[in-house]
């Protein structure tokens, strides 16, 4: 792929941040650095927005959404998600380093997400010509007519976490578009840049000034403000479940709407008779992929006893021979913890599982030779001997560390894989049928994989039960999302 160049209104190192159509610093003047986590290079200061940014920004998207933007017809919606699209299609490659620099996903990774976050446009721009209320038969005297309506939400207020920005970013604008809501976007600050290129985008393609902003700053100076306004009404949240919580509490001075994409502590169940060839590099990668720094980490792998001493070999084996690296190059299967922060974090649960007594069988220390130095590398890691009450088994790690906990029964295996405040995926492994039904019914989680894992289609829907948030993103649920739903009746004798 090659790299197409596109308008800059940024200026070397000093990247400002989008509202209302312009590009624009903090009304403080105030800026943050941004590192690349391979390499602890600063490789960017961007404005560090606060309250009177977020009332700008809100400001802004208010204007739009009752402005011309609200006289878009669907098709033209449907026109603007294409060429966005195709925009994204041209530049992908600059998208991706984006990310590798700003976050250090390996840029194989990044490369190979084209297809979904395309797929997630171009799915959001069919539905903006799919959306419809219902004519309903009613039961009330006389002759009234009732029939419902689809209408857009109005401002939306998005929050993202680091380990994803560009899907992230599309799962949040893309259904704002599609329609007809207008968006205030406020990026994590440890990852802010491809939010930036998107909004870039997104305005090459000719998105109407204030329908999609970009505030940069920290959770409790931009995204606070966002989470309360009273002008905002509809927060979508995807981040850590303890600031999901603030968000439900910051959202009830106006009771905007709320979806929460949260945390987890996914099981991943290995049945005896599962073909290990596959099992053991797909249970492996669903934790140890962007390092571990993901929401549907399948981070407590249940073996079935008999089989449960190989399958850990092997899975050690299969970690150990995993290149880790700077992401930007293009071998690169595992990048950097996104900070020293992260880092400390990760270190301070393998010191935890160890002290409650987990064998460590691969991995389990931070890298800091050579290469690895300035960087926050931590090698993947497997523990055996895992109980389900050690925090390693119970606490979301966000890093490349699974646990290795054997199992009796299946029902065993589903009562224990339940056994989490959290619910957000599940994988199975088997080769029987029945076992692969039984569990995608039993097992509490938004997704269940059998076989495979990672498995996110824009059609289908993707969310959390429990503590791992409310709400869907992917399929028709999730437009509903961005829609109220108005009964309207007319008398007619
Ligand atoms: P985080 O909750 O610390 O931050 C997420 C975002 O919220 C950031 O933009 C941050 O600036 C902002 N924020 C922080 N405090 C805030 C506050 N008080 N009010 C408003 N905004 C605030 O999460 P993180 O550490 O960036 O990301 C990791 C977490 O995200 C993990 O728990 C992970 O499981 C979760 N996650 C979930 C999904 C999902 O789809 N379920 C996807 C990715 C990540």
């Amino acid at each position: 792929m090659t790299v197409v160049p596109i308008r800059q209104p940024i200026d070397g190192r000093r990247r400002p941040m989008f509202i209302g159509g312009l590009w624009v610093d903090a009304a403080s003047g105030q800026t943050f650095e941004t590192r690349n986590p391979a390499t602890g290079e600063v490789i960017a200061t961007v404005p560090r927005g606060g309250r009177q940014d977020i009332e700008r920004a809100v400001a802004a998207a208010r204007n739009a959404f009752v402005g011309p933007w609200s006289r878009f017809k669907p098709h033209e919606r449907q026109k603007l998600l294409l060429r966005i699209a195709d925009l994204f299609e041209r530049h992908w490659e600059e998208i991706c380093i984006s990310d590798t620099t700003d976050m250090g996903l390996p840029i194989a990774r990044a490369r190979g997400n084209a297809n979904r976050v395309l797929g997630m446009l171009r799915y959001y721009a069919g539905m903006a010509t799919a959306l419809h209320g219902e004519t309903i038969e009613n039961s009330l005297p006389g002759d009234i007519v009732s029939f419902t309506r689809k209408e857009p939400v109005g401002v939306v207020g998005a929050i993202i976490p680091w380990n994803a920005p560009t899907a992230a970013s599309v799962w949040k604008i893309g259904p704002a578009l599609a329609t007809g809501c207008t968006v205030v976007l406020k990026p994590s600050e440890e990852a802010p840049l491809t939010p930036l290129l998107i909004a870039e985008l997104m305005a090459e393609a000719g998105v109407p000034d204030g329908v999609v902003n970009v505030v940069t700053g920290t959770g409790a100076e931009a995204g606070a403000p966002l989470a309360e306004h009273m002008g905002v009404d509809k927060i979508v949240f995807t981040g850590s479940t303890l600031t999901g919580q603030s968000i439900v509490r910051a959202s009830a001075g106006n009771l905007k709407r709320v979806s929460l994409e949260l945390g987890g502590k996914s099981p991943v169940i290995v049945c005896a008779d599962a073909d290990l060839e596959r099992a053991v590099p797909v249970a492996a990668m669903s934790v140890f992929a962007n390092s571990g720094q993901i929401c549907i980490a399948g981070s407590r792998l249940f073996v079935a006893r008999s089989i449960h001493d190989e399958f850990v070999e092997r899975l050690s084996a299969y970690a150990a021979s995993l290149r880790i690296g700077n992401g930007i190059d293009p071998e690169t299967e595992i990048g950097p913890l996104i900070s020293q922060r992260q880092l400390d974090r990760v270190e301070g649960y393998l010191r935890a599982g160890s002290e409650e007594g987990a064998r460590l069988v691969a991995g389990g220390t931070r890298l800091s030779d050579g290469a690895f130095a300035a960087g926050n590398f931590i090698a993947p890691t497997v523990f055996a001997g895992v109980s389900d009450t050690m925090r390693i088994a119970r606490e979301e790690i966000f890093g490349p560390v699974i646990s290795a906990l054997p199992f009796d029964t299946l029902d065993e295996a589903v009562r224990r894989a339940n056994d989490t405040p959290y619910g957000l995926a599940a994988g199975v492994f088997t080769r029987d049928l029945a076992t692969a039904h039984q569990l995608s019914r039993r097992l509490q989680a938004g997704s269940v994989w059998v076989n495979t894992y990672h498995a996110i289609d824009p059609a289908v829907p993707f969310g959390g039960y429990k503590m791992s948030g409310y709400g869907r993103e992917g399929g028709g649920e999730h437009l509903g999302e961005y829609l109220n739903t108005k009964g309207v009746f007319i008398r007619i004798d």
